[in-house]
C-alpha cells in the first residue's frame, strides 16, 4: 500500500511527523510522502523514524497556487533530494513569510467584524504553519459558528466576508520551482478544481506539469478512472493519496481513503522513473 499525500502538525494535520511514520506501520503503507502545505518541517522530523521503521518516506510538498484567479494545490515530489534543493527550500520560506503577514491581517479583519479570535490564540494550536483551519478551530470552541465547515463558509473562505488576501504563487510558477529543484510536479485533488480539467490540461501540460493526483479520497472511481484517462491521453505521471489530516478530516484513512477508496498501487511510485532514496531496512 502507498500514500502520497499527508499532512502532519507541521501544517494543517493534527498527526506529529513521528507518530505519522507510527501510523503507516500499521496501517501497512509501505511507501509514504508527507505532503505538508508549504512546509518540509514534517518530512525533515520525520525522515530518520521512517528510516528505522522500514518506511519508504518521499520527500513531499502541497503548495498554495493560484490559476486563473482561483486557489490550485500543487503536489511536488522529490524522489531523490538533494543539494538542488536549496533555492527551492528558500523560497518555500519566503512563502511562509507571507502567511504569517497574512495571519495577522486576518485577525485584525475578525477583530473588526467584531469577532474576538486573536493571532495568539490560532498560532498556539497552529505554531509556525498556523493558518486558517486553525482559526476556524477557534470560531468553533468560542461559539461563533458550529463546525469548522461553518467557520470556513461564515469567515475564512474566499467568498466569506473575513477573508484576506494572500500573495500566491501561479500555478505554473510552481511548476517551475519544483522542476528547477528536480522534482516531479503534479496537479492535487483535481475534482476541486473548478472549470474543466481536460480543457485546462493542455496548458498546463505545456507549462511542464509532470503528473496527476488520480487517486484521492475525495474521487468517485469514475473520476479517478477519469484522471487515469487524462493521464494517458498527456503522457502525465500518476500520482495519489489520503490527504490524511488526522482528526480534522477523520473520514480520511492513512493508506485506505475514504470508506476504503483508495488501494494505490505501488507501480505508481514505479512508473515515476526515479527511484525514491531506499529506506534502510529494519535492523
Ligand atoms: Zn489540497
Ligand atoms: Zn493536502
Amino acid at each position: 500500500m502507498i500514500d502520497l499525500h499527508t499532512h502532519t502538525t507541521e501544517s494543517d494535520g493534527t498527526c506529529p511527523p513521528v507518530e505519522l511514520i507510527a501510523e503507516a506501520v500499521r496501517a501497512g503503507v509501505e511507501v509514504l510522502s508527507i505532503t505538508d502545505h508549504d512546509t518540509f518541517r514534517g518530512y525533515d522530523q520525520a525522515l530518520s523514524v521512517a528510516r528505522s521503521s522500514g518506511v519508504e518516506l518521499i520527500c513531499g510538498i502541497e503548495l498554495s497556487t493560484k490559476l486563473n484567479g482561483r486557489s490550485v494545490h500543487l503536489l511536488g515530489y522529490f524522489p531523490q533530494p538533494d543539494g538542488e534543493m536549496a533555492d527551492f527550500r528558500e523560497w518555500v520560506l519566503e512563502m511562509q513569510a507571507s502567511r504569517r503577514e497574512r495571519n495577522v491581517r486576518l485577525s485584525e479583519r475578525l477583530r473588526e467584524l467584531g469577532v474576538d479570535v486573536s493571532l495568539e490564540e490560532a498560532e498556539a494550536i497552529g505554531r509556525g504553519m498556523t493558518g486558517r483551519p486553525h482559526f476556524a478551530q477557534i470560531l468553533v470552541q468560542k461559539g461563533y459558528v458550529a463546525n469548522i465547515r461553518q467557520a470556513f463558509d461564515e469567515y475564512l473562505d474566499e467568498s466569506a466576508r473575513g477573508y484576506v488576501y494572500r500573495r500566491e504563487p501561479q500555478l505554473t510558477e510552481g511548476v517551475r520551482r519544483i522542476r528547477g529543484a528536480g522534482g516531479i510536479a503534479s496537479l492535487a485533488h483535481p475534482t476541486r478544481i473548478h472549470g474543466h480539467v481536460a480543457a485546462l490540461l493542455p496548458d498546463l501540460c505545456a507549462a511542464g506539469l509532470d503528473a496527476i493526483e488520480a487517486y484521492h479520497s475525495d474521487h468517485t472511481p469514475q473520476e479517478t478512472e477519469f484522471f487515469l484517462g487524462l493521464a494517458r491521453k498527456h503522457g502525465l505521471k500518476i500520482t495519489g493519496g489520503s490527504d490524511f489530516h488526522g482528526a480534522l478530516k477523520p473520514e480520511a484513512r492513512l493508506g485506505a481513503g475514504c470508506n476504503g477508496n483508495l488501494n494505490i498501487p505501488r507501480e505508481v511510485v514505479d512508473a515515476w522513473g526515479r527511484s525514491p532514496a531506499k529506506s534502510p531496512a529494519c535492523p
